[in-house]
């Protein structure tokens, strides 16, 4: 699915909205040894190179505490993804998704999600392994991997449970 700005086979674009609906701070950058697209993994591995997220100073007190949790959930803007294509093909054929049925990072708001493995704190900056972003890619939030933050609730009648048709 890797591309650079190609209409493939299959694939559809829209026009975009005229204005945005909401803005967001970016609160820091991911250093990662990727400076293209196309070296990045698909998905990051715990085994995977150790990255930096480095926390702009302005939110440096809001890491207070984090280094009680072993693993994050990471939101970073997938900056040089177009945001058009609602119908995408795979790089190499394949049959051609709706942009809501895929991890592509090409979508109306290129979020990408990762969780990783905590190594150290330093100041500002985190060290963890399991990204797969581009260095410099802006860094929107972090926080504690939900199933360490709070324990899951048991069931409860009528909730929806995996296998359900
Ligand atoms: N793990 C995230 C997720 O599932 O939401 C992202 C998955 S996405 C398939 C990862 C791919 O996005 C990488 O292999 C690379 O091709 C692309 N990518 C990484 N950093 C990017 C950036 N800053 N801008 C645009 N594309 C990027």
């Amino acid at each position: 699915m890797v591309r650079r700005n190609e209409i493939r086979p299959g694939e559809r674009a829209v026009d975009l909205p005229p204005a945005y609906d909401a803005s967001l701070y970016f609160i820091g950058r991911i250093r990662t040894p990727w400076s293209d697209r196309l070296d990045c993994p698909r998905q990051g591995r715990f085994d995977g190179p150790q990255c930096r997220l480095e926390i702009d100073a302005r939110w440096q007190e809001g890491l207070d505490s984090i280094e009680e949790f072993a693993r994050l959930e990471v939101l970073y803007w997938l900056h040089q993804s177009r945001r058009d294509l609602v119908h995408q093909s795979p790089r190499n054929g394949g049959r051609a998704r709706g942009v809501f049925s895929l991890r592509t990072p090409v979508r109306p708001n290129p979020i990408g999600t990762a969780i990783v493995k905590l190594e150290r704190v330093e100041g500002a900056v985190l060290f963890v392994r399991g990204l797969d972003c581009l260095d410099g890619t802006p860094l929107i939030d972090v926080k504690p991997d939900r199933t360490l933050f709070e324990p899951p609730a048991p069931p409860r009648k009528g909730d929806f449970q995996v296998g359900d048709a």
